[in-house]
């Protein structure tokens, strides 16, 4: 399957396996030579040149619908149209993509790029050019699923989006939020119980960030938004409590992330506030089986299946409310090799035309 996102046009597959229609190994090998000199990284600057990828097969996200004989074309980084008849220029480049799939792009709205390990207070001690190693690795692999853009919820800065961006490092593009918002004691504070010291300085390479109280918590939330954040994370309670989240709506909060523990009070406030849900079932799902493998610590462990199951039935929930859902993954460590296993989860509730909705046109207009 091809994947296109509106900013520039990546062209990438995702695993073939079980669904018809998707590119033979031999068509994906042949784009490939066709594509030349498109790598990651270099796509971004192309020269302003148009290229028509003739008798695709594009799926239609916003209707459900697979429209076959289609052409896409693209002109420098943008996608010019998508239909038949398509005027192109003289010198446009040709590719003819017939028996494959192309698609927006994926976004996933909740990702912690630099989350290399899943025991986060470890990361807080690493230097953060061995952190950048490690997290250019992870935004490469995402990109290769079919992300074209990812939302950071914690840790990613304006230095790791700016290399992505310049095609220093391969990944999607990313919209980050540098380091989340925790009380003392909160979900983000990552300190063992005898410390007292919270590093301030900016090459501290934790989440997130401890404030305490209104003048605090400005602080903090102007420090991030002089960095570039382009949204605040609040670690609110976990994230996951009914009373947090319901809090959280009535105060303005735009999107509600994980949010396992809703209950029916909940949804009328998402349609109220008109606020996004972004679940991440796929995570509690990983660390239950792979959490101890890559180094959760033991009482984060043991509260990964008291909210386990409570993530569906709030998805189901949020569904038949109405409430406009987005696509989120939230993996660490090991366990970003699941980050497209979110589909097949959220099947279990949603039909696919919702979940690929979610995860392209819901997703733009909650992470955008
Ligand atoms: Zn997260």
């Amino acid at each position: 399957m091809l994947v296109a996102c509106k900013r520039y046009l990546e062209v990438r597959w995702l695993a073939p396996r079980s669904v018809d229609g998707f590119a033979s190994v031999e068509q994906r090998a042949a784009l490939l030579r066709q594509l030349g000199h498109w790598r990651p990284g270099t796509m971004g600057r192309a020269v302003a040149s148009q290229t028509l990828f003739a008798n695709a097969s594009v799926l239609d996200t916003e209707r459900g619908v697979l429209v076959p004989g289609q052409a896409v074309l693209v002109d420098g980084e943008r996608i010019a149209g998508v239909g038949v008849g398509l005027d192109s220029a003289a010198e446009a480049r040709v590719i003819d993509v017939h028996g494959m799939t192309l698609m927006p792009g994926l976004i996933d709205c909740h990702v912690h790029v630099t989350a290399a390990s899943a025991h986060l207070a470890q990361i807080a001690e690493w230097s953060p050019t061995y952190l950048a190693a490690h997290a250019q690795q992870i935004a490469r692999a995402m990109l290769q699923r079919g992300f074209t853009t990812v939302r950071d919820a914690g840790g990613c800065d304006f230095g790791f989006a700016q290399a992505i961006a310049e095609g220093l490092f391969e990944g999607p593009r990313v919209i980050f939020g540098g380091r989340a918002l925790s009380q003392t004691g909160g979900h983000g504070d990552d300190r063992g119980r005898g410390r007292t010291a919270h590093e301030p300085g900016y090459s501290y390479t934790a989440l997130s960030t401890i404030c305490d109280g209104v003048p605090e918590v400005r602080k903090a939330v102007r420090e991030e938004i002089k960095r570039g954040a382009a949204h605040i994370k609040l670690m609110l309670s976990g994230g996951v409590a009914a009373r947090a989240i319901n809090r959280g709506l009535q105060c303005g909060v735009r999107t509600i992330e994980h949010g396992n523990l809703m209950d029916a009070s909940t949804p009328p406030l998402f349609l109220e506030h008109q606020a996004f849900y972004v679940p991440t079932l796929v995570t509690y799902s990983a660390l239950s089986e792979h959490g101890r493998e890559f180094g959760l610590p033991e009482d984060s462990y043991r509260k990964v299946f008291d909210v386990l199951d409570a993530g569906l039935r709030a998805l189901e929930m949020a569904y038949r409310a109405g409430v406009p859902i987005a696509y989120g993954t939230d993996l660490l460590g090991g366990m970003h090799v699941q980050q497209l296993h979110e589909f097949a989860i959220r099947a279990q509730v949603q039909p696919a035309a919702d979940i690929l909705r979610s995860a392209t046109l819901g997703s733009t207009t909650s992470a955008c």
